[in-house]
């Protein structure tokens, strides 16, 4: 082996200086508003807790109903004895929540779109991706051993120049929401597009289940697409729902080959019965308290018009996900220094989550903030971005 070849501390020391080192932070309680951190109250305003349920007394009391009944652990993988009734009737009523024929729950998000992309598409397939995805999508694409392109963000021509150039077996995959920047897929046109190619999309809708909508179902229901035009829609149940793990939904074939053939759904324990039955009393919160979304969308109405009052630049987003694009790794980190300093906890995000040169700080609404908080907030960034 080279010498050298495992200095860590090199590396860490190389991160550190290109401002990209990574920490973390204690939190001493639920997630809420005013959280606890490091010993300090904070206002929150980084969580994906969008709606508030994180902390919610019927997620918690179903969590403990789920608890006396099937105990701690799951046992197992589904495959074996780890699947429930509790998974079951989860899984029953997110397929009807979403207007699909079945779903099927995973563990995580990140092994949902792992199992999901590298099931599907092999070494004799393309995967066409946008290139804001997620992590979790891309490295679904990288260990399918398929073809794998990334199309310019959101940009239609580019990916209808890439499908013309090849009739193999293609997968579009696009995040419904973009985790980093806020805006949505043109999920229509995607649609269309795939359609016309014969090409199949996958959705991840993470940062819009449970907000976008009428009824919360997400970002197929906001552009009102049907199973047929969106056939492969996952998203998170750790954000908007409160709760943990994440689901596919799709059509009976799709949903029996993945139970099959996807390795992250096959070979790992089922998620706690006691997290499906939070996630059913969430469902059910989504259903009768639509007020949650409203507010949340009131609230974003507020920061954004309130914030181009202050000559604040606002990124292209009408969701929760409101960043303020800096640039430097080292200046969002100070930014988000300085706004701590102040009582406000706000995500600094920096290369490689989003491309070099676009670090940001990631502003994340939530229905239970006040105008008041987001008044405070706005007052304070503009000195938290002075001469970075
Ligand atoms: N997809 C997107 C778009 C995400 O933002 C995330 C979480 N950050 C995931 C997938 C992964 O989900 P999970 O946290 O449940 O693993």
């Amino acid at each position: 082996m080279k010498p050298g070849f495992f200095d860590l501390a090199i590396e860490l020391e190389q991160l550190r200086q290109a401002g990209l080192y990574r920490q973390r932070r204690v939190v001493e309680g639920p997630q809420t508003i005013e959280i606890q951190v490091d010993g300090r109250c904070l206002i929150n305003f980084c969580s994906n807790d969008y709606l508030g349920l994180a902390n919610h007394p019927q997620l918690a009391q179903a969590f403990k109903r789920g608890v006396d009944q099937y105990g701690v652990g799951s046992g197992a993988s589904h495959l074996i004895s780890g699947h429930t009734q509790a998974h079951h009737a989860l899984e029953e009523e997110l397929a009807e929540f979403t207007g699909r024929e079945r779903a099927l729950l995973f563990s995580t998000g990140y092994m949902a779109n792992l199992g999901i992309v590298s099931a599907l598409i092999d070494r004799r397939g393309r995967v066409l991706e946008d290139r804001l995805n997620h992590a979790s999508l891309l490295d679904g694409g990288l260990l399918s051993r398929a073809e794998f392109q990334r199309y310019q963000h959101n940009d239609i021509e580019d990916l209808q120049q890439r499908l013309h150039q090849s009739a193999q077996k293609t997968l579009i995959v696009t995040d419904g929401v973009f985790s980093m920047d806020g805006d949505l897929a043109h999920l229509p046109r995607l649609a269309q597009l795939a359609q016309q190619q014969q090409a199949v999309l996958m959705v991840d809708d993470a940062h819009g289940f449970g907000v976008l909508g009428a009824t919360g179902a997400g970002v197929a229901e906001h552009f009102a697409l049907d199973q047929q035009q969106v056939p492969i829609f996952m998203a998170t149940l750790g954000k908007a729902c409160g709760s943990f793990g994440a689901f596919v939904a799709g059509n009976h074939d799709l949903i029996e080959f993945l139970i099959q053939k996807s390795r992250s759904y096959i070979y790992t324990t089922a998620m706690p019965a006691a997290v499906a039955e939070a996630t059913r009393a969430s469902l059910k919160l989504l259903k009768t308290e639509a007020w949650r979304r409203e507010r949340l969308h009131q609230l974003i109405r507020y920061f954004r018009k309130s914030a181009e009052q202050q000559g604040l630049k606002l990124m292209d987003s009408m969701t929760a996900i409101q960043p303020i694009l800096v640039g430097d790794s080292h200046a969002v980190l100070l930014a988000g220094q300085r706004l701590q300093d102040q009582g406000f906890w706000v995500g600094a995000i920096r290369p490689p989550t989003v491309p070099k040169g676009t670090a940001r700080l990631r502003i994340t609404l939530s229905a239970e903030h006040s105008f008041e908080q987001i008044d405070r907030l706005l007052e304070v960034l503009p000195k938290a971005l002075r001469c970075l």
